[in-house]
This record gives C-alpha cells, structure tokens and sequence, in this order.
C-alpha cells in the first residue's frame, strides 16, 4: 500500500494512494497515520479495509496538496555521512560506526511545499535521502530481526543549513531543523511495495541540473543494521523515521566553490519506486 495524507498544513486527512493512480479517502478507518494506528495494527486493518472498500471509498482529487504521509513522529533520527564517496566530498573519513543526529520534528512538511530559506541563511543545501518509518516499538532489536520493525519507506530531502550545522558549534541539530526542511512523500511505500530498498537509485536536481544521481547500494551501513544500531540507544517507537544518510552532491561538496539555495531554485527529487518531490526556494518572510 502506498500510504498519503492530504489536506491543508496540519488539517492533513489519511488516505491511499491506489495502484491505478486513483487517491482514496480513508478516514473511515482511522482519523490519521500515527503513533496509535501503527502500534494497534493499523496496517494490517488497513490492507482489510481496502480489500472491501477500495470500489467505494470516496476519491480524493489529485489537485489537493499532499502532506508528509504520516502524522508528527516522536523523532526523526539521521544518519550521517552513510554513503563513502559523500564523506570523501565532505573531507572527513569514513566513519566506523552510524553517526546519529536529530532533526526537529516541526521541520516535516508535505513533498511539494515550498522550501523556505531561514531568516539569516546563506548556506541551505539539500540531501536526498532513503527514510525508514518505524511500524512498531522497539529497544535492542537485533540486525536478524529489525526488519519486522518497519512499516515502510518514504522519499525524504534532509535539508541543512551548513554554516549552523558546521561552523556554529557542536552538534549538527541547529542546522537541519528549521521549518520546511523535511519534506516527506509524496507516500510511505508499505515494505512489500519496496523489494529492494538496498538498490534504489536516489537522484536530486536544482534548476533541472542534476547534483545527485546515486544508488541506496552505495551505503555503508545498510537498513537492518541502522535500525538496530539506533535501537541500542533509544526506544523506537511507531511512525518515527530513521534517514539514511546522503549520497555526494550536495552543495557544500561543489568545487572550486559550493552551491546554495536561494529563493527562486527549483528542486526536484526522486527515489526508485517512491515518487518525487518538488521544492520552491523562497525567502523567510515574519508572518
Ligand atoms: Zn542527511
């Protein structure tokens, strides 16, 4: 299945995405995708409930905008510098175990909204990036098991602002947390959709020039072990997200002299068998 929320900014509805290409309404079943539905077996209801209600269910039009697929998590939990050619760019070595990191949760938003430079930004860059949604709680999970543990995989764009996360000190929270700088979606791919989530090509342009073009396969740590690595250091629970990391071509890795958004860039990204986003850059307006 193939999991969407649409509506407006924080008024999301849950619904599906259909093989046909149809959108579904399925606040039937569920008033939304969150921590309560996945801890109480929403999935599997789910799939019940398309099964005799896909012929019926009232159709959602494919001109609404979409949100991040899934209600406010707990956490989003990102792994960095997962991909060996992406930390040779950044100039620092291989890392021998998963470097952890938090985004804000506030920062998640639909795949399509606009991306919004921060008030004082020169430096936001992108990242696409292979999310892993957490389908049910877990401590200590072992790499033979973790996969149980996930509800799916959804297309993310880790958005960072370099001079916050990098020359302003300490850890890198400061600079991936701004609103806006977690686009999810367009849906959650339920794990059966997704073969191989370990060979996906990951692609993202700015302007229609393309600044990464990878594959999942090149990451160094792969889904089970991020996912039990996490786990040995704190509880996950249902419908947070584990971000993969990025492969190179970010901005902060062009040579001679790196690349940042500014108002007006268009970004586009996209990942095998989980759709595609696109980003308006626009400056932070006080509201
Ligand atoms: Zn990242």
């Amino acid at each position: 299945m193939k999991l969407i929320r649409y509506g407006d900014y924080g008024q999301e509805k849950p619904g599906l995405l259909l093989k046909s290409g149809e959108r579904i309404d399925t606040s039937e079943l569920t008033t939304d995708y969150d921590e309560t539905f996945f801890e109480n077996n929403g999935l599997e209801q789910l799939q019940k409930w398309l099964t005799q209600n896909e012929a019926t269910a009232p159709r959602v039009s494919d001109t609404i905008r979409l949100g991040a697929p899934i209600a406010r998590p707990s956490k989003i939990v990102c792994i960095g510098l997962n991909y060996a050619d992406h930390a040779e760019e950044s100039g620092v070595p291989i890392p021998e175990e998963p470097i952890l990191f938090f985004k804000s949760t506030t920062c998640l938003v639909g795949p399509n909204d606009p991306v919004v430079i921060p008030k004082n930004s020169q430096k936001t860059d992108w990242e696409v990036e292979l999310a892993i949604i957490i389908g049910k709680r877990t401590s200590y999970v072992s790499r033979e098991d973790a996969l149980d543990y996930v509800a799916g995989y959804a297309l993310h764009n880790d958005y960072s602002e370099r001079e916050w996360q990098l020359e302003r000190g300490g850890q890198w929270v400061k600079g991936k947390s701004a609103d806006t700088f977690a686009p999810l979606g367009p849906f959650l791919a339920t794990r059966d959709e997704i073969a191989e989530p370990e060979d996906l090509r990951l692609w993202l342009s700015v302007n229609d020039q393309m600044y990464q073009d990878s594959s999942t396969k090149q990451m160094i740590f792969g889904i089970s072990e991020l996912i039990s690595y996490t786990s040995q250091f704190m509880t996950l629970l249902p419908g947070d997200i584990i971000s993969t990391g990025t492969p190179p071509g970010v901005g902060l890795g062009i040579k001679p002299d790196p690349v940042f958004l500014r108002a007006g860039n268009t970004v586009r990204l996209g990942i095998e068998g989980l759709g595609e986003q696109c980003q308006k850059a626009e400056s932070f307006t006080e509201s």
